[in-house]
């Protein structure tokens, strides 16, 4: 799933392609695609697009008074549409604007398509009043920004929530914008268990784990701006995440993982837990 970096140098390339363009219409094609009766898409027809923004792993597309938050769930995405295709496949929304005159030279199409892939948890979209919709579903219930949280922030948020660190940091409602490839990659930068707990990381483990974000992210985003469409995870670079058996570049040791039915934990024995090999998870061993 796309994280922070991703999410961001998407916005900031929508923006730079969409920008000033006038919304003609909205069109979801299934009923799961608009997830909000009001306010309704129509209250921002005729209305430019001022930008496209960013709050976790959202992005916000602004016209005026209406903002519509969109979520791209596990592969979805928000391209440009030149065919405008009658039934586009994966095809979940359409963002119409009023046509202009390309002059034939490789500048944005007339629409946006969000596409979703597989039948779960698939993409979608909420249209909400901008003054309000940060304290509006879905983005209400969400944590501080993981780029801008502050040691302080982090480390009361650690005292008043007892879990692994990294389940802790891929939850929304704790910090957000990071998910299975920033939470093993920040828990190998600041050399920390991803089974500690937060309430014993304290103060200094909270400086860490920012410290170790913020790195992180900086280095995410930096090669995420240097693309000119969103990366696959595969592409993304990564010290300990996907790379199981192989070494660590810090080290040398082999890499490790817990597996969950739903993604992996990586992590670095030598680096991170002083040698000691954290149990796999009971479950996994019969799912797999
Ligand atoms: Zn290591």
């Amino acid at each position: 799933m796309p994280e922070m970096p991703e999410i961001q140098a998407h916005a900031e390339r929508l923006t730079d392609r969409y920008r000033g363009r006038t919304l003609a219409k909205f069109v979801p094609f299934n009923f799961t695609a608009l997830k909000t009766a009001l306010p309704r898409p129509d209250d921002a027809y005729g209305h430019e697009l001022v930008g496209v923004g960013r709050r976790g792993k959202y992005l916000l597309l602004e016209f005026g008074d209406t903002t519509f938050v969109v979520h791209l769930m596990q592969g979805g995405r928000l391209l440009d549409d030149p065919k405008l295709s009658v039934k586009p496949r994966g095809g979940q929304a359409r963002f119409l604007f009023d046509p202009i005159d390309h002059d034939g030279a490789d500048v944005a199409s007339d629409a946006l398509l969000l596409t979703a892939q597989g039948k779960e948890r698939r993409a979608g979209v909420w249209c909400t009043t901008t003054a309000t919709m940060l304290t509006s579903p879905p983005l209400d219930k969400l944590g501080p920004e993981a780029a801008t949280i502050t040691a302080d922030e982090l480390a009361k948020l650690f005292a008043a929530n007892s879990m692994r660190v990294h389940g802790f940091l891929r939850d929304q409602r704790m910090v957000a914008g990071i998910g299975r490839r920033l939470s093993n990659e920040i828990c190998h930068r600041a050399r920390i268990s991803p089974f500690a707990n937060t309430r014993k990381l304290g103060a200094d483990g909270a400086a860490l784990v920012v410290q170790a974000t913020q790195e992180c992210i900086a280095e995410g985003l930096a090669f995420e701006r240097s693309r000119t469409d969103m990366s696959s995870s595969k592409d993304r670079p990564s010290a300990v995440h996907a790379r199981t058996g192989e070494p660590c570049d810090v080290c040398g040791d082999a890499i490790r993982a817990v597996e969950y039915s739903g993604y992996t934990v990586n992590y670095c024995p030598t680096c991170q837990t002083g040698g000691k090999i954290l149990a796999d998870n009971t479950t996994s061993k019969f799912l797999k």
